[in-house]
């Protein structure tokens, strides 16, 4: 056989056992990390975004030069129908989902007694219904093909609480007691839920808080530093490779020591 018919077959058979994820929100962000991560683990990537659409293609082509597939699919993954949408895409362009890392998130702070309505139904879609309509879609095609990874990305707040994130910490908090009935629902078929929870994070999420409470924060963490958003993508390509194929329903806190519960 010579080298040419040699190195196609390889790749062929490399092209043929790689995965595919879809990262929800990994236009920016911890998403983005979280995408690159997967794509330098040699993983194909789909790429969900809603509004940062340069973001998404800038992402995909480091993507590429990395070597793995990455397409962008734009869509607002706290509705249903979005979600549907999306999934159709991405199987009909790039194949079945089998790793899904649950991301996308807002905040809309408020103290309790003022908190609208919308503050609280808006994060709740966003945070919490998006995991669900997501891990639905995917689930169907984990089970059948006996090999699945779910990453929900919660927040260490959702574990111990904040004041004026009662919404936020809800959904966070949902999300543990989802990926667990999840896990223990799909545990036999080779599929894993997992939860990573991070901490203080350096990312436009965080970008927005006065300097005296970023300060006061620092205090809390023993590492001594805000978390980066590779710190918490390493820990999801864990969750997301054969490594943890005897880890299921577990919350994973990338937090430098702060909550430690
Ligand atoms: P970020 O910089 O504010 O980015 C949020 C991401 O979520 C963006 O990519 C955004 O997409 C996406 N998103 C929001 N709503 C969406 C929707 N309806 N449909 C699709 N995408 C949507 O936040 P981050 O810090 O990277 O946070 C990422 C995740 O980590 C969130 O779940 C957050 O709660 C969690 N987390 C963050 C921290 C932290 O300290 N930063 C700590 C704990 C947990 P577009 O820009 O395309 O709209």
């Amino acid at each position: 056989m010579t080298d040419k018919l040699e190195k196609a077959e390889k790749r062929e058979k490399m092209e043929k056992g790689r995965r595919l994820a879809l990262v929800t929100g990994a236009g920016r962000g911890i998403g983005r990390a979280i995408a690159l991560k997967l794509g330098e683990k040699g993983l194909d990537v789909a790429v969900n975004y809603n509004n940062s659409a340069a973001g998404a293609v800038e992402l995909c082509r480091e993507l590429s030069a990395l070597g793995v597939s990455a397409k962008a699919f734009k869509a607002d993954v706290s509705k249903a129908g979005d979600v549907s949408a999306l999934f159709k895409s991405v199987e009909e362009s790039m194949g079945t989902v089998q790793v899904l890392v649950n991301n996308a998130g807002i905040t809309r702070d408020n103290l309790l007694m003022r908190m609208k309505e919308e503050e609280w139904t808006d994060v709740i879609a966003a945070n919490l219904n998006s995991a669900f309509y997501c891990t639905k879609e995917a689930i169907r095609g984990m089970v059948k093909s006996r090999w699945g990874r779910v990453v929900c990305i919660a927040s260490v707040v959702g574990l111990v609480g904040n004041p004026g994130q009662a919404n936020y910490c809800a959904t966070k908090a949902g999300l543990v007691g989802f990926a667990k009935s999840a896990a223990r629902e799909y545990a036999a078929k080779g599929v894993t839920v997992n939860v990573v929870a991070p901490g203080f994070i350096e990312t436009d999420m965080t970008g927005a808080l006065k300097e005296n409470l970023r300060s006061a924060m620092l205090q809390q963490i023993p590492a001594g530093r805000m978390g980066s958003p590779e710190d918490v993508a390493r820990a999801v390509a864990f969750f997301a490779s054969d490594e943890s194929e005897y880890v299921t329903g577990q919350v994973l806190a990338v937090d430098g020591g702060m909550t430690m519960c």
